[in-house]
């Protein structure tokens, strides 16, 4: 194994390789932008673009969705069963992404 300068980092974000910045062995993300500190294998700080403003938009898409659904349900007869699908899926999809996002919440504290 060579030293840590070297290795091959990938984005605990994104999943593509980062390099190494010229400053204290960060790793940088050229995909996503991200930032990474690492002892060994392990992550231990990381600073991701508009991190917050990103976790603030998907809760209140997450809200809008709720109230469409709702809204979409209330027609009773007249629902659309495809629209209310595609809701029910980019909820799904809003959801998962913050929670994947949260997750990284401790690590950016950290930066
Ligand atoms: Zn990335």
């Amino acid at each position: 194994m060579s030293s840590g300068q070297t290795e091959e980092r990938r984005c605990p974000l994104c999943d593509a390789i980062m390099h190494v910045m010229q400053e204290e062995g960060n790793y940088e993300c050229g995909r996503c932008g991200s930032m990474a500190r690492f002892r060994e294998e392990q992550l231990m700080a990381m600073y991701i673009p508009h991190y917050h403003l990103r976790l603030e938009e998907l809760s209140r898409r997450n809200v809008e969705l709720v109230s469409l659904i709702e809204m979409e349900s209330g027609r009773g007869e007249a629902r659309s069963m495809t629209k209310l699908r595609s809701l029910h899926e980019e909820r799904q999809r809003v959801l998962s992404e913050y929670s994947f996002l949260s997750y990284f919440g401790p690590f950016t504290e950290e930066w």
